[in-house]
């Protein structure tokens, strides 16, 4: 079955590989990719196929995609070597917490000491 697209969203154009970039996963449902602005030495977005606009969008149906998605970040930190110091899978939702494109996703960053709370 072929993803629900959004013509208009630049993770959908990723995911469809009409935009280029830097892909280091993909499934049937789950695309990750390295993001064009890193915050740490590894800083990777997490994406389902399918174009889910945010957390608050997520459904019982969901269940599935997001274990997806947080085994693809466990098998993707062991790849980039951050398992051992650490990391961090992170969904901003909203503009407080600075939500800037309206395709699910998460980061996942490591590499460096991170502090707590975020800023
Ligand atoms: P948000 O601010 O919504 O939590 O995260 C959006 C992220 O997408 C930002 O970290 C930003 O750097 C990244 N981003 C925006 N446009 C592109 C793009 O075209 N390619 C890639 N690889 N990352 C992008
Ligand atoms: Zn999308």
């Amino acid at each position: 079955m072929s993803p629900d697209r959004d013509t208009e969203c630049i993770f959908c154009k990723i995911a469809d590989h009409e935009i280029p970039s830097e892909i280091v996963h993909e499934t049937d449902t789950v695309v990750a990719f390295r993001d064009t602005n890193p915050q740490a030495p590894t800083h990777i977005l997490l994406i389902p196929q399918d174009h889910i606009e945010d957390l608050t969008a997520i459904t019982d149906d969901h269940g599935q995609v997001l274990a997806d998605i947080v085994h693809a970040a466990a098998h993707l930190a062991r790849a980039e070597e951050i398992d051992e110091g650490g990391w961090r899978l992170v969904s901003n939702v909203g503009p407080d917490a600075g939500q800037s494109v309206f395709h699910l996703h998460f980061h996942l960053l490591g590499g460096r000491k991170m502090s707590w709370p975020p800023g």
